[in-house]
């Protein structure tokens, strides 16, 4: 294992068969020299550069910062990315590291399938095969990103198992990993996992606060004083918070989806509601019941509904380096339709849960003040969802 031993405090770990670990160990080796190698990084930034659009714009939110009436409000634009997300920073350098390894197929787990997409965007890129597990209810759910991944050329398998959903389809993979891992890489989604993942994934989602901190120097000549950033498994949050974690004046903010409430049990607020355990090759928070089983969650958006968070944001949270709020279905919402009307732009339903703090934030604090919103990812593909919340039937 690397330096730290994937641990951040006493969460972290790898929690695997020891077929796994091998190979675990081995990718984190990869990972180590890869990091080192000039060329590995050329490759790397070109990439982010001319394909994925990257640097991302830092936009300043002027009405919005009008209409609150307090600090300075300014968006990290994730959501004009290729793809539409922050995914596709960290599709890419895995897929590099794939290559890098001599592997060929790409499998990864998806939810409502904005990994999935992404997965198999690069790996048409690069020419690789392509696999998909997705929990059978998800599917359902969501045929156009199944068809979408399929014109990608992935091939894409409905897992049967469990409740059917995200956690079902990541347990898949990681068989299915275990079971070829020879010619197989297998893409991680979040900044979950088994070591060296949550790490990689932080460092390849890391360019966020990279570039926003020197778009802010740009801008303003000082330091963001808060950054906020909703949080599935956290991987956006981790990657817009890491080149801040040693600047201890900025405030550090992750919006979790709270569902119909924080009290209730349609919720998916891992860090407020959850207790510490071991699933999925880590040891971290989770939503459980009294006998330690995972519990169902619940989130108007599929991209938060994940029953865990990674270990960094445990730790950031045990250490009260970030704090952790909870945004329900009804502010998120909100938030959708109050950025549409101000701003002109359709912001993905997982990030308006951190749009939604904003709007609580920014009137508490002086116009001096400055805050970095990221938008994780467009909104297009939640249109008809939230037509759906409001009564409104597309289809008449
Ligand atoms: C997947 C997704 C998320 C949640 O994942 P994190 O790993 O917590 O970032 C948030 N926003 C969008 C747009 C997503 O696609």
């Amino acid at each position: 294992m690397s330096k730290n031993n994937g641990r951040f405090a006493e969460y972290g770990g790898q929690y695997v068969p020891e077929t796994l670990m091998g190979e675990l160990n081995k990718l984190a080796d990869v990972y180590e020299q890869a990091k080192q190698d000039p060329n590995f990084q050329t490759e790397l930034h070109d990439l982010l550069n001319n394909y994925a659009n990257r640097p991302s714009l830092l936009y300043y939110a002027k009405r919005m910062t009008e209409d609150l009436g307090g600090a300075q409000i300014y968006f990290k634009r994730e959501d004009l990315n290729h793809t539409g997300a922050h995914k596709i920073n960290n599709v890419i350098g895995q897929a590099l590291l794939a290559k890098r390894m001599g592997k060929r197929r790409l499998i990864a787990e998806t939810g409502a399938g904005q990994h999935g997409v992404a997965t198999a965007t690069i790996a048409a890129l690069f020419g690789m095969d392509c696999e998909i597990f997705m929990g059978k209810e998800d599917t359902d759910r969501q045929r156009l990103n199944v068809y979408r991944m399929q014109l990608l050329g992935a091939k894409v398998h409905a897992v049967t198992s469990g409740s059917k959903v995200l956690k079902d389809a990541i347990n898949a993979a990681l068989q299915e990993f275990a079971a070829r891992p020879d010619d197989t890489f297998y893409v991680m989604g979040s900044a979950t996992g088994p070591h060296p993942y949550p790490t990689i994934v932080r460092d390849f989602q890391s360019v966020i606060s990279q570039e926003s901190k020197a778009q802010m120097q740009a801008l303003t000549g000082k330091l963001p004083d808060k950054i906020i950033a909703c949080v599935g498994g956290g991987s956006n949050a981790i990657g817009s918070f890491a080149n801040y974690i040693n600047d201890p004046s900025v405030e550090l903010i992750g919006v979790e989806a709270a569902g119909k409430g924080v009290d209730t049990d349609l919720t998916a607020a891992t860090i407020e509601k959850g207790r510490l355990g071991v699933f999925h090759g880590m040891k971290s928070l989770f939503l459980q019941n009294q006998m330690g089983q995972i519990k169902p969650v619940y989130s108007i958006s599929a991209g938060l509904d994940y029953p865990g968070v990674g270990p960094e944001h445990a730790a950031l949270a045990a250490a009260k380096r970030a704090r952790y709020v909870g945004i329900t279905d009804d502010e998120a919402v909100a938030a959708f339709e109050y950025i549409a009307k101000e701003e002109g732009i359709i912001a993905a339903i997982e990030s308006c849960h951190a749009v939604a703090y904003v709007q609580k934030l920014a009137p508490t604090l002086s116009k001096d003040q400055t805050i970095i919103c990221t938008l994780s990812g467009r909104g297009d593909k939640d249109v008809a969802a939230i037509a759906k919340y409001r009564g409104v039937d597309l289809n008449e």
